[in-house]
């Protein structure tokens, strides 16, 4: 998947389109995402442009990638669902079903989430 540099998040991130801020530092920005699936769902993402978890992976400092670790952690105890249980989940790619070509991470909680994969579709 390559990177797009006018896709939904670079945008956010130029500040072009508005968010419903959560958590911001240097490397990472989340944010609530604009159609909840639970009552609690936050996307964190790194401020560089990679496309997808292998693209950052191989090509973030070390630095940014740890922060982006931390950051789920960090959204998960500002939210509250660190208490009561969550789930972090990266879309990457086609067979992932990836709509927003800059990586993202779903923190979400806020009631039971059954199990983890449903039917493909
Ligand atoms: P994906 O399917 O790529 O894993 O997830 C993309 C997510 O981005 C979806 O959950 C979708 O609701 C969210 N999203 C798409 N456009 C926007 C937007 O403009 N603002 C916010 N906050 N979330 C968005």
């Amino acid at each position: 998947m390559t990177y797009d540099p006018n896709n939904v998040f670079a945008r956010i991130l130029r500040g072009e389109i508005p968010c419903k801020k959560v958590h911001e530092n240097e490397h990472v920005l989340a944010f609530h995402d604009i159609n909840p699936q639970a009552p609690v769902h936050v996307l964190v993402i790194p401020k560089g442009a990679y496309a997808s978890m292998d693209d950052f992976t191989a090509n973030a400092p070390p630095a940014e990638q740890a922060a982006v670790m931390k950051a789920m952690g960090d959204v998960a105890r500002l939210t509250g669902v660190a208490a009561t249980g969550y789930r972090v989940i990266s879309n990457c790619g086609g067979d992932g079903h990836q709509d927003v070509p800059h990586l993202h991470f779903h923190v979400l909680g806020g009631r039971p989430l059954g199990r983890m994969l449903g039917k493909a579709g």
